[in-house]
């Protein structure tokens, strides 16, 4: 499970997008968690590729039931992460890449702490976390005016992730992505079956 966090603006929805395209072409098991929110669609989203866009009475009925993996609320809005088509990625044994924030994080950690790789993306400067921000212009002032309100408790939560990418150059920051995904594939205890491997390579030795 790799989850990528950020404040918001810090160009996280860009490499979650780099990295989906990435693997498919590359044709790598690779799964992307969709979310279910109680936020209002942006102009620019699709339900069922970005978010699964449901009610607030939906989304506490999903909770009750234990059909989210995590939730939290986030800038006023409830965001949590479906747990059947996670674990059924899991089982066909797919990587899943979560985009969620920290609150979510410390969920999964307790849920699973050996399967989950954690990056978090901070942005360069505020000034450009602004700028993309505002950029973005689909959201409105207020609604721009709370996601900064709540950047200093976003980003004092960088201690808690693996791995820190600061989003000067977006090619870089992909490369840094693709690299710790292709290092954590390989992790020992990761790897099913070299036991088996390392036995064949023996038998290959001796006959
Ligand atoms: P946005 O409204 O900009 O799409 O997302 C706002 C924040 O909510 C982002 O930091 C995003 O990572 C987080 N988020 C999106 N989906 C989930 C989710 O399922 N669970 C949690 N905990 N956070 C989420």
């Amino acid at each position: 499970m790799l989850v990528l966090s950020s404040p918001s603006g810090a160009g996280k929805s860009t490499l979650t997008r780099l990295l989906t395209e990435e693997e498919h072409r590359a044709g790598r098991p690779f799964h992307l968690s969709i979310s279910v929110t109680t936020r209002a669609k942006r102009p620019s989203e699709v339900d069922g590729v970005h978010y699964h866009f449901i009610s607030r009475a939906r989304f506490e009925s999903m909770r009750e039931h234990g059909e989210l993996l995590e939730w939290a609320e986030v800038h006023g809005n409830l965001y949590g992460t479906p747990r059947e088509p996670v674990e059924q990625a899991l089982e066909r044994g797919q990587d899943v890449l979560f985009d969620i924030d920290w609150q979510g994080t410390l969920q999964l950690y307790e849920a699973a702490r050996p399967d989950v790789v954690a990056v978090f993306v901070l942005p360069p400067s505020i000034a450009e976390l602004k700028a993309r921000l505002e950029r973005r212009a689909e959201d409105a002032t207020d609604v721009i005016a709370r996601r900064l309100a709540n950047t200093p408790t976003e980003l004092e939560h960088w201690v808690d992730y693996d791995y820190v990418l600061i989003n000067r150059d977006v090619a870089e920051a992909f490369s840094n992505l693709k690299a710790i995904l292709a290092a954590e594939r390989v992790r020992r205890t990761r790897q099913h079956g070299l036991a088996d491997f390392v036995k064949d390579l023996l038998r290959e030795l001796e006959g």
